[in-house]
Order: structure tokens, then sequence, then C-alpha cells
């Protein structure tokens, strides 16, 4: 095992991975930027080393920087959390090429993945479902186009290969918008990726999120860790997850779980990982793959036991997969609530000093954030300050103890999205659970017409 890592990343996670490295008796490099030199994580560390000045680009994006503090500091492998350099794989190759493991996949693996094109032509090898689509990139041919997209049936979603973050997507509703979609999606997506290839697939109407955790050794062992669901979201931004997801059965669940392990054999893939499904009519269809850890991972922790950070660390370190498929056993519900310093009904980012701070906690809660009383919201980062998860026997429990959870929550100075948790936990269609991926964006659209 590794006697020290380097964490390359800020904020919660950078906490959470620091906790997973104590319990293990790893010990840690926080590595931070002049904005967060008072953070709490940093002096907790056993060694930190700032990286540059606030803007991400400078310090948290600076590879050079990185990898000289993990030289200085003798850190043998580096965690880049998520967001960031965590899918990055130039930065992936230039920690292996310096001596360092990083943690996470081979840094072809993360190349594959990225490009949408050669990520979903792997899935469709691999037998994971995906959108009815071109099979590939879209040829030059105006006339062939035409013909796929005819054969698909409208509407169809113009995707870039190099997209990202929910960029470089165009719908299309009718033939006569087509061959013009195409072009502009082309000429944008050369221009944002440096890549102009696009493709095209069936756009799908009403969809929910559902994804798939898994974990995969350096040994083509491979386990699947149930679904989450990650439906309602803001701006294609996720804002509450939860696991397992309602009313899919477990069969079809199993059937497409054990797809993604199979998958993850195939490639040789390495590491924690998440296949992104979109789900409607019944059928799971995948979008995309993301090869690192995931903010709503705790969800899958509090059903299934499994630490999936420690087991990041483990596969890293060469050592084999320590749970066979039937060992993961399913047990009760998990929320997450994400808590944003913004402003619950405009939305804008709410940075500054949080000055009175009451958590809350009792049975089945969980709180994963690096903020204190005092603690000085950064404006330069995204406005994630932390999550409140909940665990119960059944769905209502845990969303009983969210409530509850979210009652207790006091912060101030600050104004953050705690107060639309709240509406959630109260809305009748969250309560029955299965909303779209369209639901919350039209529940506030409803309710800024009733503000109005
Ligand atoms: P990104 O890498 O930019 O996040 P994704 O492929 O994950 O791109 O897609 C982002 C979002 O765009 C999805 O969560 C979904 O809301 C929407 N989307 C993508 N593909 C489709 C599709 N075929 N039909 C309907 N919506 C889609």
């Amino acid at each position: 095992m590794f006697g020290k890592i380097l964490i390359a990343n800020r904020g919660e996670i950078a906490l959470r991975i620091q906790r997973a490295c104590r319990e293990m008796g790893i010990k840690t490099v926080v590595v931070h930027s002049q904005a967060d030199t008072d953070a709490k994580y940093v002096r907790l560390a056993d060694e930190s080393v700032c990286i540059g000045p606030a803007p991400a680009h400078q310090s948290y994006l600076n590879i050079p920087a990185i990898i000289s503090a993990a030289e200085v500091t003798d850190a043998e492998a580096i965690h880049p959390g998520y967001g960031f350099l965590s899918e990055n794989a130039d930065f992936a190759e230039r920690v292996e090429s310096s001596g360092f493991v990083f943690i996470g996949p081979r840094p072809e693996t993360i190349r594959m993945m990225g490009d949408k094109v050669s990520a979903k032509q792997a899935m469709i090898e691999a037998g994971v479902p995906c959108v009815p689509g071109s099979g590939g990139a879209l040829p030059e041919d105006p006339k062939e186009i035409i013909r796929i997209a005819r054969s698909i049936g409208y509407p169809v979603i113009i995707k870039a290969s190099g997209g990202g973050g929910g960029r470089g997507m165009r719908v299309v509703h009718t033939e006569a918008a087509l061959i013009s979609a195409v072009n502009t999606t082309r000429q944008e997506a050369k221009a944002a990726f440096g890549n102009g290839t696009v493709y095209l697939e069936k756009f799908l109407e009403n969809p929910r999120h559902v994804e798939i955790q898994v974990l995969s050794d350096n040994f083509r062992n491979a386990i699947w860790l149930g679904e989450r669901d990650c439906s309602m979201q803001r701006r294609n931004q996720k804002v509450l997850e939860e696991a397992p997801a309602v009313g899919i059965s477990r069969r079809q669940i199993e059937k497409v779980g054990d797809r993604c392990a199979e998958a993850c054999r195939r490639i040789g893939y390495r590491g924690a990982g998440t296949f992104e499904f979109l789900y409607e009519n019944g059928e799971f269809y995948f979008i995309e793959m993301n090869t690192r850890v995931q903010v709503e991972h705790p969800v899958t922790e509090l059903i299934t036991g499994v630490d999936i950070v420690q087991e990041q660390i483990r596969i890293a370190a060469g050592e084999k997969l320590r749970y066979r498929q039937r060992d993961i056993q399913i047990k009760g519900h998990a929320i997450e609530c994400r808590v944003n310093a913004e402003d619950p009904y405009k939305f804008t980012p709410s940075p500054g000093r949080i000055t009175t701070l009451h958590t809350p906690g009792g049975p089945g809660v969980r709180v994963d954030s690096h903020v204190y009383p005092g603690y000085f919201v950064p404006p330069q980062y995204d406005s994630m300050i932390g999550k409140i998860i909940t665990h119960g026997d059944t769905r209502e429990q845990a969303i009983a103890r969210m409530r509850t959870a979210l009652s207790e929550t006091v912060i101030e100075g600050i104004s953050t999205n705690i107060p639309l948790h709240r509406e959630l936990m109260v809305d009748e269609k969250f309560m029955q659970g299965g909303t779209s991926i369209h639901y919350l964006e039209s529940k506030l659209s409803h309710r800024e017409a009733l503000n109005k």
C-alpha cells in the first residue's frame, strides 16, 4: 500500500479523500491555491503545498506545479478527485511518466471515454444498450446524413464527439433544419474542443437519468454497485441524487449492471467509474462514462457499505478487488442533497463568509463538507459547499430523515439552496418518485410564475 498520497483537488472531495487515506494509515499531501490556504483540510493534511494563485488554470489545473509538489513531498500516488484534471488523459499520462501512480483508469481509457464516438463504439461492442444513432461519426455527404436521420426518426440530437459539460449538442425536430444544424454544431465543436467530429442520435424527450457505479481492478475483476437516480437537475447540473432508482425492476437493473461490469472487463478498465444512462419507456440508453469518482458516490456507499474512495486507492496500489458481485447487497435507500452557496430562487452564486453554521446529525445522516463557522467561500470555484446524505430502511425513512436534517441545518452569512431542498422533500411528485430530468426545471418555472 502507498505510504503517501497527493490530493490534487479542493473542497469537500479533498477532505473526503483525506479521510479515506487516514483510515488506511496513508499520509496525505494537499495542494492548494492561495484562496484555499486557510481551509481546514489543508491544515489537517500531513503536508500541504501552495501551487499558485486562486484562478484554477494557475493552480488546480497547473500540471507542472502539481507534479513538482509530488516530487518535493515524495508522494507515491496522485488522487485527482472529480472535476479539474480528473478526466484529463494528458495529466494521467504525465503523472505516470513522472513515476507516480495515477489513482484512476489508464490514460488510454480516459482518452477513449472522453471521445464520445469511441466510447459509444466500445459500449456497442460490449453489448451495453445505447441510444439508437449514426453508429459513429457523421459523414460529410448531406444526403447520407438525411438518410441516417430519417432511419432514426425525429427528433434527433447532434452531439460533438469531443463535447462535455452539456456543451456541443443541438436538437433537431425537422428535416429542413438538419443540415444547417449539423454544420453549426461542427463549427462550434471545432472552435470549442478542437475536434469537429459530430454524431447523431435519437433525442429522448422525457427520460430519467440513471447511472451504474462500477469498480474494476487490474486483473479484469469487475463489479457494479447498484444504480443511482440523478434526474433532479437544473441546467444539466445534478441537484439531488438517490439510490436505488424508484420503479425499475431489479431484474432489469441487474441486466444492465452486468453489461457494465462486462464492458469493464473487456476494455481492461481500472478503478471506479460510472456508466450514465437515460432511461425512458422502460429502456436504458448509454450516454457516457465518467472515469472518476463522482460527487454523488456517497449514496452508493450508504446502500452497499463499500467505501468507494478506499477501493479506488486499493485498486491503484495493485490489489485485487475484495468483493465479488454476490457480496454486494443493497440495503435500504439513500438520498443526497447538494448544498450550494447560491441564491435559492435566482441561482446566482453567493460566495462570502459563513458566520453561523449548524450541521445536522442523528441516525442515518452523513455530512460531507469542508466548511466551518468563519469559513470564507471563495468566488473562484464551483458553488457546492457540501452534501447532506441520509439513509433509511425505506425511501420514506430516508426522506423523513432528510427533512429533519434540513430543518436542523443553519447556514448564515451566505445564501444557500437549502430552501429549495426543503421544498423538494415535501414535493408530491418527488415523493412519488420517478420524475424525469425536466421535472425540476418545469417546477422552477412554475414557481417563478407564481412569484411574479
Ligand atoms: P456531457 O458530456 O456534455 O454531459 P452527455 O452526453 O452526458 O454530455 O449529455 C448531457 C445531457 O444532455 C444528458 O444528461 C441529457 O439531459 C441530454 N442528452 C444527451 N443525449 C441525449 C439524447 N439522446 N436524448 C435526450 N437528451 C440527451
